[in-house]
């Protein structure tokens, strides 16, 4: 059997914090506000293989209101979940991932993130895409407010 699992985040940008995506730290002004580390694309991509394997979002099973997850890693979280769903017997047939953000150039880190992901998902890198995008200046994402980012994969069993 296959199944699908689409996962989508957006974080706040504020000075100060770091700017991770997918457990890579990106040199950037700001960064993402966020209770656990704020890593949106880490986040988007558990909600997808939660999805995928038809087990609860990333809000239930790791509350934001959960003092446990402050300042958490969520490329932990992500591992913790996918672990779950590997225990259920899936694998992941593939990823891909879009980032939404008006700086900085997201290219240069593309195989860092890629390779950082297919770790914790247990696949090779080729099984892994990052595109970044920008906002066109327009909305909080154009004005820099706010990064997106989505992910749909793919399990098999
Ligand atoms: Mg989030």
């Amino acid at each position: 059997m296959i199944r699908v699992g689409l996962g989508r985040d957006l974080h706040r940008l504020i000075k100060g914090r770091r700017f991770l995506l997918g457990g890579v730290e990106i040199p950037a002004e700001k960064g993402e506000l966020g209770h656990s580390d704020g890593d949106v694309l880490a986040h988007a991509v558990t909600d997808a293989v939660l999805g995928a394997a038809g087990f609860a979002d990333i809000g239930v099973l790791f509350p934001p209101q959960d003092p446990a997850w402050k300042n958490a890693d969520s490329m932990l979280l992500l591992r913790n979940a996918f672990g779950m769903a590997a225990n259920a017997g899936w694998r992941l047939v593939n990823l891909d991932c879009v980032v939404c953000c008006e700086k900085p150039y997201l290219a240069p880190y593309r195989e860092m993130i890629r390779g950082s992901l297919a770790l914790a998902l247990q696949v090779p890198p080729e099984a892994v895409f990052v595109k970044g995008k920008t906002g066109e200046g327009l909305g909080p994402i154009g004005e820099g407010k706010a990064v997106e980012a989505m992910a749909v994969c793919l399990l098999e069993r």
